[in-house]
């Protein structure tokens, strides 16, 4: 099967409903990953909230993945386990976490500096984080899928970043990954048409050095083959009128660490869902 699946409003409200637990989830996260935080502690704070708001986790058990959280630090793409080892100083960490409510699912991602980070690093997650937004502003009726990698490429590349090629975005609804794939790189007017009532998880994963990745023997961290930084950040976006409406939201994440953004406002256009 790789026609997407359509839904209707009444579903997009309850992805919704199971994006906005991830949301919160990050939020609270947000004020606990200082210097000296075990991922496996974040991991076990991630579980109890999510179970403590009546849903349970995305990603535990899926495909045997063992945590709650994919925790990918540093030179980590995606796909890391929670472990014992502190985060420190200068670190970077991105938390990808899903959630499932009333059989639908939420899954998104932000990458957080975990006290003050080299500014050359601030400067790949600024731009992660708006190539994520020019990716989500192409999702609309009259484009394509290869519209949105485009964005996203183009963007990362114009600053000399690699785009993961290997790893991509998804469709998202009753199951975690659904037709169409997401790619972070694509030709405009290339791919897929984009409908109404398609739901994406849009996810940049893009690297200070070479967009070439390796895998560790534990089987699930994605690495870049270059040991430079990787950053992530994912959104859950519905199609409807012709337009994106974001499911998921960075506020909770922006209250803690007291950023000042507008980048959402285009696309929350709440009176539709
Ligand atoms: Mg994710
Ligand atoms: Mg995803």
């Amino acid at each position: 099967m790789n026609r997407a699946v359509l839904k209707s409003k009444e579903e997009i409200k309850l992805i919704r409903e199971s994006a906005t637990i991830v949301s919160k989830t990050l939020g609270m996260l947000a004020s606990e990953i200082t210097p000296g935080v075990t991922t496996l502690k974040l991991d076990k704070l991630a579980e109890t909230f999510i179970r403590d708001n009546d849903a349970k986790p995305g990603f535990l058990g899926l495909y045997d993945f063992p945590n709650t959280l994919c925790v990918s630090p540093n030179s980590q793409v995606v796909h890391g386990i929670p472990n014992d080892n502190p985060l420190i100083e200068g670190d970077i960490v991105s938390i990808d976490c899903g959630a499932i409510k009333n059989g639908f699912y939420g899954d998104h991602a932000y990458t957080f500096p975990v006290g003050e980070v080299d500014s050359k690093v601030k400067i790949l997650l600024d731009t992660t984080k708006e190539s994520l937004y020019k990716g989500i502003a192409e999702f609309k009726v009259g484009n394509r899928i290869g519209d949105i990698g485009y964005a996203i490429q183009n963007h990362c590349e114009s600053k000399g970043y690699g785009v993961v090629r290997e790893l991509v975005g998804h469709g998202l609804g009753k199951t975690m990954h659904e037709p169409p794939e997401v790619p972070n790189y694509g030709r405009r007017g290339q791919g897929k048409k984009l409908e109404n009532g398609m739901v994406l998880a849009i996810e940049p994963m893009i690297n200070m050095g070479t967009h070439k990745i390796k895998q560790l023997k534990d089987g699930w961290s994605i690495i870049t083959k270059d040991n430079l930084p990787s950053a992530h950040f994912e959104h859950n976006i519905a199609l409807i009128d012709g337009k994106p409406n974001l499911l998921s939201t960075f506020m909770y994440i922006d209250s803690v660490l007291g950023i000042n953004s507008s980048q959402e406002t285009p696309f929350i256009r709440s009176e539709i869902i």
